[in-house]
């Protein structure tokens, strides 16, 4: 589960992190109450309006139709009543949006962290996430920070500070000292970042968190570290021991269809191709995806029933699939272990029933327990279904309806 810049903020704050302030508004005018009280906070009338979206490259993205970026200094109420009204409702594409872009509903107004002093400002990159190769947390740093971290790693990959942590002893203090030396930090500045890898690391492990990722890292002028953005992936499987956090969901933010596929249970992933999949198991579905391709398909979804497949779920699922406008044909294909193949095939005739017509040709596979039984009661059903019993013809079958 992904949460807001402004969410991964107060989380951090929680755990010791030092952060750039800020206020969350909804409209232009409490952007600009939100600035009033920054500006008491600071002393200062410089802050910074950013768009919240479960995106980054948001201070290069654009508003579509103005020039509007996602991130902007203001000075004033005035200015901040205008970048607000320019960003909120409106759709900010950023390289990682895709050219749909989001919709920004919320803004943070942020303190200016990058006030001119005794030394200059500057960015770092840091991010803890899992190594599932080394089968433990990895600390990743870099002196470019404020940059797309993709580029280093590609054309400076050096550059890219990498502390390994065992998961028997945890963070150690010489890791943190490594990594802050690392980054040519002395004196004060050295000290400040130890205390935030710390406090940082705490934030990851306290929250199950699969990556924290903070881009950039600022050492401000007058040599404190602060974190000015965070981007947080929670481990969705933690999620029943984490409340607080679940309760941070925004599903605006997330993929429509997906959202109600997980209110039924069902592990939906939207994908471009217009072959619809309904299968039982993730390993199944990955084959069912894999086949689809190697006959010349494109599949429009990932979708496992899981093993309890019943006439709710698999009626959840042909729903779902059909609000999909690209699919043009769907793939059922179940294997029965678990669950009974003829207990499948009654859900598919009564999801017909229930549905009503379903306009596009459905292919299904039904293989294991009672696979005899299921396709008896498609057939006799008078359904317009295709039913294969080898993966293979299933497949062909599929690209000869769509044709
Ligand atoms: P992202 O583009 O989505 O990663 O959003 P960030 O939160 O990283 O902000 C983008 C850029 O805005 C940062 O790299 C900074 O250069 C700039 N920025 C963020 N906060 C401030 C601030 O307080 N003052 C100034 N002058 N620039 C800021
Ligand atoms: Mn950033």
């Amino acid at each position: 589960m992904n949460i807001h810049e402004y969410q991964g903020k107060e989380i951090l704050a929680k755990y010791g992190v030092r952060i750039q302030r800020g206020i969350v508004a909804e409209s232009p005018d409490k952007a600009v109450s939100a600035y009033k009280e920054i500006a008491k906070m600071t002393d200062s009338k410089f802050a910074v309006v950013k768009s919240q979206i479960h995106a980054g490259g948001r201070g290069k993205g654009q508003i579509v139709g103005s020039e509007q970026r996602g991130v902007q200094l203001a000075k004033s109420p005035e200015a901040v009543k205008e970048i607000a009204t320019n960003l909120l409702h409106n759709t900010l594409v950023t390289h990682q949006t895709g050219p749909e872009g989001k919709v920004v509903n919320k803004v943070l107004i942020a303190e200016d962290a990058y006030y001119p002093g005794d030394s200059e400002p500057k960015e770092f990159y840091m991010s803890i996430l899992l190594d599932r190769a080394k089968a433990c947390n990895v600390i990743m740093a870099s002196t470019e920070g404020g940059m797309d971290i993709e580029e280093v790693a590609e054309n400076t990959p050096e550059l890219i500070i990498k502390e390994w942590i065992d998961p028997a002893v945890g963070l150690q203090a010489f890791q943190a000292r490594k990594v802050a030396n690392k980054l040519g930090l002395t004196g004060l500045a050295n000290k400040e970042m130890v205390k935030f890898i710390f406090a940082l690391y705490a934030a990851y492990e306290g929250t199950d968190s699969s990556m924290f990722e903070i881009n950039p890292v600022l050492k401000t002028s007058d040599d404190k570290i602060l974190a000015v953005d965070a981007k947080v992936n929670i481990d969705d499987n933690a999620l029943y021991r984490q409340k607080e956090i679940a309760e941070l969901r925004d599903k605006a933010e997330e993929d429509p269809m997906e959202v109600e596929a997980s209110e039924s249970d069902l592990n939906y992933v939207k994908l471009d191709g217009n072959v619809g999949c309904m299968v039982n198991g993730a390993g199944l579905a990955m084959a069912t995806m894999d086949i689809i391709k190697l006959y010349g398909g494109e599949p429009a979804n990932f979708l496992d029933v899981g093993g309890g497949a019943n006439a709710q779920t698999v009626e959840a699922g042909f729903r779902i699939i059909l609000k999909d406008p690209n699919v043009k044909a769907i793939f059922v294909n179940i294997f029965g272990g678990i669950v009974r193949c003829d207990r499948v095939a009654n859900g598919i005739v009564e999801a017909y029933k229930s549905i009503g017509e379903i306009p596009v040709p459905i292919v299904v596979r039904l293989q294991g327990t009672n696979a005899e039984e299921g396709a008896k009661i498609i057939n006799d059903s008078g359904l317009k279904v295709f039913s294969a019993v080898k993966l293979k013809d299933a497949a062909e079958l599929i690209q000869s309806v769509l044709k």
